[in-house]
């Protein structure tokens, strides 16, 4: 079973995009367990980016990302980046039909992606 865990983070990180591994191993730390962490890490450094590169990127994102009342910071309801921006919005029966009001989060890229118009805060 150990092994089989392995597999399936050695997988999941290299299917990760590169700012996602690098939320992971700055901001998102404390979410992952030790052996989660050491893949990532791993395979930050197998695709060259440096452990100054990584230090830089929680420098610029520590202080913007969302974070619940014990300090745990969200994720964005997209992918497994930090969640950086946040708002109330409808949950779509097939993507078409609203049904209820929900909260939707969004790391940086997905922001940019659904919100095209709206200046960066
Ligand atoms: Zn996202």
């Amino acid at each position: 079973m150990f092994e089989l865990n392995t597999k399936r983070l050695l997988a999941n990180a290299a299917r990760a995009d590169t700012l996602e591994l690098m939320d992971r191993v700055t901001v998102l730390r404390e979410h992952l367990e030790a052996e989660a962490l050491e893949i990532a890490e791993a395979e930050l450094a197998r695709r060259g980016i440096t452990p100054e590169e990584i230090a830089a990127h929680g420098r610029k994102w520590k202080h913007r990302v969302l974070r619940d009342e014990n300090g745990m910071v969200w994720c964005c309801s997209w992918c497994g980046r930090a969640a950086v921006a946040e708002e109330i919005g409808w949950h779509r029966w097939l993507g078409l039909i609203p049904i209820w009001r929900r909260r939707y989060r969004y790391c940086e890229t997905h922001w940019r992606q659904y919100h095209p118009e709206a200046p960066w805060a």
